[in-house]
């Protein structure tokens, strides 16, 4: 490799990681000022960040194919490539003769001694390495408490950032780029090679006709979003059997879309949402920012419990009902109904996820971390900052956390926020004829009305798990032995 006659002079690599988007990349639109743009993606072997899910994973391979084309149709098209960037990179930049590589930061801190042994180890060669600020709308390592903290509480957190986030306008996507198409045709390995979708069986039918993966489909579910549904979005938002949200969160976690760019198209003419709707969707966000600031300064955070006395807690390991829970057979329909929303399209509504986290962790008891694995196996919006922070917000262990003694009642939730069950039918088909009344408490229905719904509890769905005000007590009991620990 030291030996290659570079093909190039002037050439800039981009560095793709989680910026599946041409438009609003600051890395992109950097490289497009020199002579030539060589844009790569590299499947890292050997990193210390989480291995993507196979959710994920079947979103990537779509969102890379897209990425591809329109990079190809601009002119640069992209390199596929395995291995160790702080290999790959360097040896890339020497073939083509790159006088500049560059990247949009990504705030996971278990990627920053990649990036930062990357970074010196070109200026040492000689080769210019800049990162770009975008998957978020402020930077999380730097902002500070007046105490000199990081924050910890979501209030203050959001009114120290709201003021400042339109100050970095989305950036345009370049109209053209000069590439190299033969660094392509000589390096560049092949999506299909990677496997990234699943075989035998294929379960992704489903997540395929739920999304369009890729930096158009995030498009127009932004404008569809803005222009049809965001109306009501602050009260709307809760109710999981309305498409009531943007559905944009697999979108932002890839990278296909940037939180300005939503921003910007929020304060523009495009929704004649309400000031309430507009402002709580800002809101949420902010949650995300909150989640990214908390994982940037915190790096434990999908592992260790943030408030330690939850390291007392005497979870109870029991696979018959974490099996339960994550086949969606509980036996409380709004549960049941979530879990399997989230299997058969990668994707569950915030309120479910709510109710289905605290029920594994508070009415199973079972530990909040067997449930951030498997939403982030399973979601196509996995991201390491919300899942983590959600999870542990959830059982009562996180930052700004709901306290562990408010413990969901999953059927007065399901009554409150999906009355007439359309979205249990939609999910539980089993419990599609039961009445209303019922479709949130089956057992509780007179034998007459199951046999008139088909239902037959115990064969064709469960009984409950638990007893719900067992459970509760048994939750509350287990919360009482840590709740005095420092
Ligand atoms: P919208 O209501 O349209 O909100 C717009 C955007 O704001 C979302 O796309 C998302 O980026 C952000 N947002 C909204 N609510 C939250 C929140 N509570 N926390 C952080 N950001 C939020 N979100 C993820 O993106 N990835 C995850 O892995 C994830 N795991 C979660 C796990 C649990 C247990 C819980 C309770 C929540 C989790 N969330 C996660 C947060 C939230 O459920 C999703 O962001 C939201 O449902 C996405 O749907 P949407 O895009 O339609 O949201």
């Amino acid at each position: 490799m030291e030996n290659d006659t570079p093909i190039f002079r002037d050439a800039a690599i981009v560095w793709i990681r989680n910026d599946m988007r041409i438009g609003d990349n600051a890395a992109l639109t950097a490289a497009s000022r020199h002579t030539a743009v060589v844009p790569a993606f590299i499947r890292e072997s050997g990193s210390p960040a989480r291995p993507l899910g196979a959710a994920r994973n079947w979103w990537l391979h779509h969102s890379l194919s897209r990425l591809s084309e329109k990079l190809e149709g601009l002119g640069a098209p992209l390199v596929l490539m395995s291995g160790d960037p702080s290999v790959i990179i360097p040896g890339l930049a020497r073939k083509i003769g790159a006088s500049a590589v560059y990247w949009n930061r990504r705030y996971d801190p278990s990627c920053q001694t990649t990036d930062a042994a990357l970074k010196t180890r070109l200026q040492d060669n000689g080769i210019t390495a800049e990162s770009f600020p975008g998957q978020l709308l402020h930077e999380p390592t730097r902002l500070r408490t007046g105490a000199g903290t990081h924050y910890k509480v979501y209030s203050p957190f959001w009114r120290a950032i709201e003021p400042g986030i339109e100050t970095r306008p989305p950036l345009p996507a370049p109209q053209s780029l000069k590439g190299l198409a033969s660094a392509v045709e000589l390096m560049s390995e092949t999506l299909d090679d990677w496997q990234l979708r699943p075989v035998d069986p294929d379960w992704s039918g489903g997540m395929a006709g739920a999304w369009t993966p890729g930096e158009d489909g995030a498009r127009d579910r932004l404008a569809d979003f803005l222009e049809n549904r965001m109306q009501g979005y602050a009260e709307r938002r809760d109710i999981p059997g309305v498409d009531a949200t943007s559905g944009l969160s697999p979108h932002l976690a890839n990278g296909e879309i940037t939180p300005s760019q939503i921003i910007e198209a929020l304060n523009g003419t495009g929704t004649d949402a309400a000031t309430t709707d507009r402002s709580k969707f800002r809101k949420e966000i902010g949650w995300r920012e909150f989640a990214w600031h908390l994982l940037a300064n915190e790096p434990h955070l999908p592992e260790k419990n943030h408030s330690a006395k939850f390291d007392a807690f005497p979870w109870i390991a029991d696979e018959r009902v974490l099996k339960a829970w994550q086949k969606g057979l509980t036996g409380y329909p709004i549960v049941d109904a979530g879990m399997r929303e989230l299997w058969q399209t990668g994707w569950m509504h915030n309120r479910v996820r709510m109710v289905t986290a605290s029920f594994l962790t508070k009415h199973l008891m079972t530990d909040w971390r067997e449930g951030e694995a498997w939403f982030w196996d399973t979601l196509v919006d996995a991201d390491p900052a919300s899942n983590a922070a959600s999870w542990q917000w959830v059982a009562g262990s996180g930052a700004d956390a709901s306290p562990y003694f408010r413990i969901f009642n999953p059927v007065l939730q399901g009554e409150k926020f999906d009355p007439e069950g359309a979205y249990v039918r939609e999910f539980v088909p089993e419990l599609a004829e039961m009445p209303a009344k019922y479709i949130h408490k089956p057992w509780q229905a007179p034998q007459s009305v199951l046999e008139a719904a088909g239902v037959r509890l115990g064969q064709t769905y469960p009984n409950p798990i638990v007893d719900h005000q067992g459970a509760r007590q048994r939750a509350l009991a287990a919360y009482q032995t840590i709740k005095d620990v420092a």
